[in-house]
């Protein structure tokens, strides 16, 4: 099976595809999902026969976990009673002090992790610097460079790069796949993202590990979009540090805190770069010095944002009598479905899928590349076709998300994602992309 499928998609004849056949599908596929009564614990909008032709299916969670149910009324309660009624008293009375470590316990299980591994607070880029620096201080003496994944989300590669400058080390990019090639005995650490954010590729956690430790080196893994969507075994595979964050498959919603993993035999070596009074051994003592707290504590800074924490933690709830197992294997069969849905429903040459057919391979995302339109000029100031593509899906009531220069994403979360969701946004893609101008079909390979 090829990496990249790259269909170049598409009905071979005129119209519309066997539109009745793929609902049925559709209606088949949602009857025997096991996870079918999960998407009643969040607020979604309902189907489009069901209610006004506003409802929307959302394929966007990748990027902004849907609301849970139970956050709304944990968090009313948060604000009146635990801060309103006992005010200060919360901290230790409402458990809010050792929210930090308790919800990093409740991560801990969706990524392989066993407990005191997961300490939750600050974002992602701010845990990417704790990881990096950290990381190096535990590296070899005589290392002298850092790996990026060349492929990385920005925020990842500004982080490392300011992280290298002050540690006196060389960042290098390197292609996940190469780096079992290119690391050598003087490199501290490769910093990569476990699912590609712009193409949903699945780069190979055990097996670049297993290079980097070969070599010497430690490996820090960045979950951000493979968490909450397939098995990470952060634990099983020897991971040394790793970071991610919760508003995306989490749902933990928007700006909720991160997280960062620190391998449980590592956690006595790591010295933080931002050692806030939280991390101390014993914060209120007021000690002028810096005791690291034991375990993962340490890689706390300050004061946690209790609001953000408390609604992930009800957020959490959503997982409960929930495998990552059942949740990889629907997410595998929806994005499945949806490739098979596009490529009957879009007219031919018009997009072309990024992710990689091989399941082994995929995230939870389809990322389409949409061919340009017809006399339009990429890079020369004009709105590349597929932002106005995924603008008009919106309209219609498709959401997904747009990247530069020309890929389409839609995100498939399969706690709330049914197939009639893929096969509707399919059957509307293919709408969008007939009701625009003829385009070129070059981009078709
Ligand atoms: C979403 C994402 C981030 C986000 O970082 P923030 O600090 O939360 O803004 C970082 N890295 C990757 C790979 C992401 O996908």
């Amino acid at each position: 099976m090829s990496e990249t499928p790259g269909f170049p998609a598409g009905a071979a004849g005129p119209g519309p595809p066997a539109e009745g056949e793929l609902t049925a599908r559709a209606r088949e596929l949602d009857k025997a999902d096991p996870l079918a009564a999960v998407r009643g614990r969040f607020v979604l909008d309902a189907p489009p026969d069901e209610t006004s032709g506003g409802a929307a299916v959302y394929l966007d969670g990748n990027s902004l976990g849907a609301l849970p149910r139970a956050v709304p009324d944990r968090l009313a309660d948060v604000i009146a009673r635990e801060w309103g009624e006992l005010r200060i008293r919360s901290w230790s009375e409402s458990g809010w002090w050792t929210a930090p470590e308790r919800i990093g316990d409740k991560i801990a299980p969706l990524i392989g992790a066993g407990p005191g591994r997961v300490v939750v607070g600050d974002s992602t880029s701010v845990n990417i610097f704790k990881a990096v620096v950290g990381g190096v201080r535990m590296a070899g003496k005589g290392c002298t460079e850092i790996l990026v994944d060349a492929t990385t989300f920005p925020t990842d590669g500004y982080i490392a790069r300011s992280a290298a400058r002050m540690t006196g080390l060389a960042v290098r990019p390197v292609e996940p796949a190469r780096i079992a090639d290119e690391v050598t005995e003087r490199t501290a650490l490769a910093l990569v993202n476990h699912v590609d954010y712009r193409t949903g590729r699945l780069n190979d956690l055990p097996g670049i590990t297993h290079a980097l430790h070969s070599a010497g080196a430690l490996a820090v893994w960045d979950l951000c979009h493979s968490a909450g969507a397939l098995p990470v075994g952060l634990d099983a595979h020897h991971v040394d540090l790793a970071v991610g964050c919760t508003y995306k498959y989490l749902n933990g919603g928007p700006g909720s805190p991160a997280y960062l993993y620190i391998r449980e035999s590592l956690q006595d070596r790591f010295e933080s770069p931002l050692p806030g009074w939280n991390s101390h051994a014993d914060p209120f003592a007021m000690d002028p010095d810096h005791t690291p707290a034991d375990g993962i504590a340490r890689g706390r800074v300050g004061t946690p944002d209790i609001l953000s924490l408390l609604a992930l933690e009800a957020a959490l709830e959503a997982w409960d009598g929930v495998s990552i197992e059942a949740v990889r294997t629907k997410s595998l069969a929806l994005t499945d479905f949806f490739l098979e849905c596009v490529q009957a429903c879009v007219p031919p040459g018009r997009v072309r899928s990024l992710t990689p057919s091989a399941h082994e391979r995929r995230g939870s995302q389809v990322s389409l590349a949409c061919a340009p339109a017809l006399g339009s000029s990429f890079g020369q100031g004009e709105i590349p076709v597929a932002g106005q593509v995924m603008d008009e899906l919106i309209r219609r009531g498709v959401v997904g998300d747009f990247r530069p220069p020309d890929v389409l994403r839609f995100g498939f979360t399969p706690l709330y994602t049914s197939f009639a969701d893929a096969e509707r946004a399919a059957r509307v893609l293919g709408e969008v992309l007939r009701a625009l101008p003829e385009v070129s079909s070059g981009d078709g390979g």
